[in-house]
């Protein structure tokens, strides 16, 4: 077994299950290794079965040592079924949150063991990163440093959004990433009013700010970075929001620290917001985690109540989107630290003039 599906199944017991069906496929990796877009696992107490069809048989056996291998048949009932009979498991959870319907109903009327819902029991492990995740984040942020440099050099009026975000997306793949993270957000001018303004066809215009939001993956890892450059001298209200966020952002930066709650990290900066006047502007959390997943655990956010530990890697990304006006948004990764917080990308977050 390896140290992840050991510490799932110490959990088993107190969560008063035989085994846990793991359906989300970023857990699924993380436990076990394989990275196949097929498959569920199923790990009881002292083992960890992994089903996956013919096309992943060979890769599977590769990438899962520590799981026993069991090949899909026709459906999720036929393939489980035969397993937990033989291990005489009595009572499965699932992810209530990453098994369809119908794949519940299917399973429900196929098996004859209870199934009981039990969410987050992986991405509570997922929280904490080990020394060789943080390997992959650290190596993956730094290129998203080296992307927005050549960005800066790129971008000019006249080009679109969509051309600004495929540079992006080629200099982070020339750099050794496998895929983007998500659709990129360049959002140039008013369109910057829109905090998932993905990159359309417009052009950009001297006097613009245009904010760009991009992140890659590396080793099945995902980064995530955001500037907002000003094309041309930004005029006094330009300024005025961007320092206003810079503001916020680097109050955020200075003041989070393990032993908080999410909300009281997003409340370092939401209030200088506010106290600028622009709190109604700023309309989502503060941040998120970052992993196997771009959106992940803990969430920084008003609601929030997760604990901050060492060892979490979170997103710190306050913003000001005005309609018609257009927006400003600054993104790092940081790493939780037993001090505070250590920044993972580490481009300038002084206005860019381009
Ligand atoms: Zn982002
Ligand atoms: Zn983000």
């Amino acid at each position: 077994m390896n140290d992840r599906l050991r510490q799932l199944q110490e959990k088993l017991a107190a969560e008063d299950i035989d085994a846990l069906l793991v359906t989300q496929p970023a857990n699924r990796r993380y436990l076990s290794g394989f990275d196949g877009t097929s498959g569920v696992l199923l790990v009881g107490r002292e083992k960890a079965f992994l089903v996956t069809d013919f096309r992943y048989l060979e890769q599977a056996e590769k990438q899962a040592p520590h799981c026993k291998l069991c090949p899909w048949k026709d459906d999720l009932p036929k393939s489980l079924a035969p397993l937990v009979e033989a291990e005489r498991w009595q009572k499965i959870g699932f992810e209530e949150k990453h098994l369809t319907c119908a794949a519940y109903r299917e399973l429900a009327a196929g098996i004859s063991t209870e199934l009981v819902g039990r969410d987050g029991l992986v991405e509570d492990l997922r929280l904490i990163k080990s020394e060789s995740e943080l390997a992959i984040l650290r190596r993956g942020a730094a290129c998203l440093d080296r992307a927005f440099e050549h960005i800066c050099k790129f971008i000019r009026p006249g080009l679109t959004e969509q051309a600004v975000s495929l540079e992006l997306e080629y200099r982070l793949r020339c750099l050794g990433a496998e895929g983007i993270s998500f659709r990129y957000i360049v959002a140039s001018g008013e369109r910057g009013a829109m905090p998932h303004g993905v990159a359309s066809p417009k052009t950009l215009s001297a006097g613009e700010l245009v904010t760009m939001d991009f992140g890659a993956v590396f080793d099945g890892y995902n980064t995530d970075m955001t500037r907002t450059v000003a094309l041309g001298e930004p005029d006094a209200r330009q300024r005025q929001i961007y320092e206003t966020v810079r503001a916020a952002q680097q109050k955020a930066l200075l003041g989070i620290k393990p032993g908080m709650t999410g909300k009281e990290a997003d409340a370092l900066a939401r209030e200088p917001i506010k106290e600028a006047g622009f709190g109604e502007y700023f309309g989502h959390g503060l941040g998120h985690g970052v992993g196997l997943d771009y959106h992940e655990q803990p969430v920084l956010s008003p609601r929030s109540e997760t604990i901050l530990a060492p060892g979490m890697v979170v997103t710190v990304e306050p913003g000001i989107y005005i309609p018609g006006w257009g927006g400003v948004r600054i993104e790092e990764m940081v790493l939780i630290t037993a001090q505070g917080a250590e920044m993972l990308t580490l481009s300038t977050r002084e206005l860019a003039v381009i």
